[in-house]
Parts: C-alpha cells; structure tokens; sequence
C-alpha cells in the first residue's frame, strides 16, 4: 500500500490544501438578487449592488468619507460613560460583549462623530456603526450625540444623524431607554441655536432609535430600500393580525406616507445633502464676505404645523440664492420640495392620503 500513502495522499492533500488557500472573500451573494459580487467592483460601486441597485450595508468611515467634501474630516472624541453599570450578564457578560465589539471594531462605542464640511458648509455628523453591537443605543451613543449637537453649536454648523441601528441598548436597561429623551435634548439644543437637523436614514432604523432622535429631523433622507421601523415585522403582524402591505416599513413607503422626504441614491447623497446645506445655510466664508445678494428665491425651513414659534425661528434662517430656473435640476427640485412635504407629513394630513 505504499502507493497509496505516499503518492495518492499527498495528492489528495495537495488538491485539499490548495483549496483551502483559495481566498473565500473575493465574491459575495447579494441579499437581494442573489447575484454575484465580486468584492471589488462592489466597494468600486459604494456598496451598491451592480445588478440589482440594492443598497448593502457600507462602513461607517467610509461613509463619512463620501459625505464629506474631499472625504476630510476630523473624528471627535467622545467622553467615557461608565459602562456596564448594570453589572448586566444574559448567554455572556456584557462586559465581555463591550470589549469583543471594541476588539473588533477598534471603536469604544457604536457612534462616531465627526467634523467637516460639505460644499464649503461646516457640518457635524454622528454616525452609528452597526458593525458595533448592532448598532444599538446605550449610554455612549446618547453622550455621542449629545457631543455632536454641542459641537454643532458651538461651531454653528448643521448637525447630521445617520442612523443604522437595532434600537436601544437592552445590556443597559433602562439607562439605554434614558438615551431617547437625551438624544431629544440633544437635538433641541440645535433647533434653538436656529441650527438644520438633517437624518439620514439607512439600514435599518429601529427601535429605541427610530422612536427619538431619528425621526425628529427637519429633513429626513433615506437611502433606497432600507428597513426604518419600531417593531418587526412579524411582531406587529401576530400582534394586530393582520396582513401588512407590501412594502411595509421600507424607504419608499415611508415617503409615500409622509415620514420622509427623500428616497436619495447612495452616490446622490452627497450632492443632495450639499444643495439643502447650501439652501439652509450659507457657506461660511459666504456669510463673511457678502452681506445681501439680488435676485432672490425666499425659501424657508420646514415649518412644523401648529407651531408658530418654531416656524418663526426657522424663517431668520433664510437664505437668498439667486433664481437659475436651468440650474433647477432632480436634486434641488427634491430639495425644494422637501420644504413642502414635512409640514403636510407632520399635520398627519398625509397619512390619510
Ligand atoms: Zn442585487
């Protein structure tokens, strides 16, 4: 038998072996249309899949890489909370999760925040990394934002949420459910310095998340087809019994019902975010240099129905841009238009569409 153990199975082995090398991370499947993608020409495209346009999940400094002008901006950085006050412990400690995902992410937390511009307007993003525990929302994630706001603040920038998140917390109990008010105050800190607001929203938005700082914005972007909800799915089905409408909880319905305002392509964001910047702020050596401009369009923030005051604060945010009616492309009309529909949404008139 000497045949076999010293030629037929190091051949085997040989075949075995080779295989193994083969690098099982050049290709994957999208979700979606179960097409094949090949990694690179996958991150070429923005993590949009080039057969189907299905917008996969993309890395949150990546992210901010596209958004920002240039790709430049500066990370903050954030202030220690006590975590795992709890001393919380379910399958594994939570202490032991926390220093896995910090691991494995190289972040202390799910949010990032961080600062920039965007065509020349100076701007404060906080962004969830879902790759980070999901996403979820605990004690850092509420400090995160509550950084970023007074960031905005005191740069008077706008400020940016995106989303990307499983909901709150539930290591942190009822500490993580504390983050939704917080986040709020956060956010009201921006809207009384007369500050935009804008979220983007991508997927998915839940829970805890959805129901505080995500769906407070002045203008709601959202990327195609991506889940925002409270709950499942399933959990509302078995719970009213009935059966949901195709589509349900989807960007797209979202839009046709009035809870956002835009459906923006990923490659389109950066563009669409810099023209509502541009209409709701004035770039900042603008503002220095030019004190009044002719030829004026009067466009005003959203204003929220029923509430007078707040319309008024906004109104003192107005800016004059000169009317090119050619310059009137898909992108500014929808942001025009974006200063329409929140006021119907929000009147909850829409809903009854
Ligand atoms: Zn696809």
């Amino acid at each position: 038998m000497n045949w076999l153990t010293n030629f037929i199975r190091p051949k085997i082995r040989s075949i075995v072996e080779q295989q193994k090398e083969m690098p099982d991370n050049l290709w994957q499947k999208c979700p979606k249309c179960e097409g094949m993608l090949f990694n690179r020409d996958l991150e070429a495209n923005l993590n949009v899949c080039y057969h189907c346009g299905n917008h996969l999940k993309i890395a949150v400094m990546k992210r901010l890489e596209l958004l920002f002008d240039e790709g430049r901006f500066v990370e903050l950085a954030q202030p220690k909370v006590p975590h795992d006050p709890l001393k919380f412990k379910d399958r594994k400690k939570y202490a032991d999760r926390i220093r896995d995902a910090r691991a494995e992410t190289g972040r202390q937390d799910a949010i990032v925040v961080a600062k920039g511009t965007m065509g020349g307007v100076a701007v404060v993003i906080a962004a969830l990394d879902f790759e980070f525990m999901g996403g979820s929302m605990g004690a850092a994630v509420g400090e995160g934002l509550l950084l970023a706001a007074r960031e905005a603040v005191a740069e008077q920038a706008a400020l940016i949420a995106i989303p990307a998140s499983g909901g709150a917390r539930m290591q942190e109990g009822a500490i993580s459910l504390m983050q939704m008010p917080r986040t709020i105050v956060a956010v009201e800190m921006v809207k009384q310095a007369k500050l935009p607001y804008i979220v983007l929203l991508t997927d998915p938005t839940t829970g805890g998340v959805s129901a505080s700082f995500a769906m407070v914005g002045d203008i709601h972007i959202a990327e195609p087809g991506c889940m925002i909800g409270f709950a499942g799915k399933r959990v509302i089905q078995e719970t009213i019994r009935e059966e949901l409408p195709p589509g349900f909880q989807t960007a797209e319905y979202l839009l046709d019902h009035g809870m956002v305002d835009m459906v923006v392509e990923r490659k389109d964001l950066h563009l669409t975010i810099t023209r509502i910047l541009s209409l709701l702020m004035r770039p900042m050596a603008d503002a220095r240099s030019e004190p009044s401009r002719g030829g004026a369009l009067k466009l005003t923030m959203p204003g929220k129905a029923g509430k007078g005051g707040k319309t008024a604060k906004a109104k003192s945010k107005i800016v004059r841009l000169p009317v090119k009616a050619k310059e009137a492309d898909g992108a500014q009309k929808a942001a025009e238009r974006a200063a329409v529909v929140p006021a119907k949404g929000r009147t909850g008139k829409a809903a009854n569409r």
